[in-house]
C-alpha cells in the first residue's frame, strides 16, 4: 500500500493495479499539474515542460482554447510528437507490457492521485481535465511559451 490519499505524492496499490493490467492508463494518459513541472518557479517549469514536450512525450490538450484553458499531459500510443492535441481516448506513451515506463514520482499528479479499487470504479479524487485546467491558469504564459517555443524550433529545423 502506498502513502495516505491525502498525501500529495500520491497512492499506488500494485495488488490491485497488477491483476488489472492499467485500464485506466489504456483509456486515457493522466493530465498533470504545474507542481510536475516545478511550479511556482517559473524558469524551472520552462525548461522542463520544453524539454518535455521537445520529447515528443508529452502535448498540450485543453477543454476550451479561446478561454486558455490548457493543460499537459502524455501523448496518445502512435500520436507521440504533437505539442498540441485533442483526442479524448487512447493508450498512454508510458504504458509498457509491466506497467507504468515513468518512476512513481515522476508520474502527473492525477496518475499518482488515483485511488485503485476492486470491483468498483477507482476514486480519481476529483483530479478531472476541469481541476487540472484551473491549477493551469496562473501559469498560461509559461505552458503556452514552452509550446510555440518547440513549434517554432521544429518548423524551422523542418524548413
Ligand atoms: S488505478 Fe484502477 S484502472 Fe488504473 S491500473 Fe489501478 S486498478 Fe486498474
Ligand atoms: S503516465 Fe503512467 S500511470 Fe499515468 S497514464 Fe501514463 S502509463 Fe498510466
Amino acid at each position: 500500500m502506498g502513502e495516505s490519499i491525502n498525501d500529495k505524492a500520491g497512492i499506488e496499490d500494485l495488488d490491485i493495479c497488477r491483476p488489472c493490467g492499467g485500464k485506466c492508463c489504456k483509456s486515457y494518459p493522466g493530465p498533470a499539474t504545474p507542481d510536475d513541472f516545478g511550479a511556482p518557479d517559473k524558469e524551472r517549469m520552462y525548461n522542463e515542460l520544453y524539454s518535455a514536450l521537445k520529447s515528443g512525450k508529452w502535448t498540450i490538450d485543453w477543454i476550451d482554447q479561446e478561454q486558455e484553458y490548457y493543460f499537459i499531459r502524455p501523448a496518445v500510443k502512435g500520436f507521440e510528437s504533437s505539442v498540441f492535441d485533442h483526442r479524448y481516448m487512447g493508450e498512454c506513451t508510458f504504458l509498457t507490457p509491466t506497467g507504468c515506463a515513468l518512476s512513481f514520482n515522476k508520474r502527473p499528479e492525477s496518475c499518482r492521485m488515483l485511488v485503485p479499487k476492486i470491483n468498483e470504479k477507482c476514486d480519481p479524487q476529483g483530479y478531472t481535465r476541469a481541476y487540472v485546467v484551473k491549477t493551469w491558469q496562473p501559469y498560461i504564459d509559461v505552458l503556452i511559451k514552452a509550446a510555440t517555443d518547440v513549434e517554432k524550433v521544429d518548423i524551422d529545423f523542418n524548413w
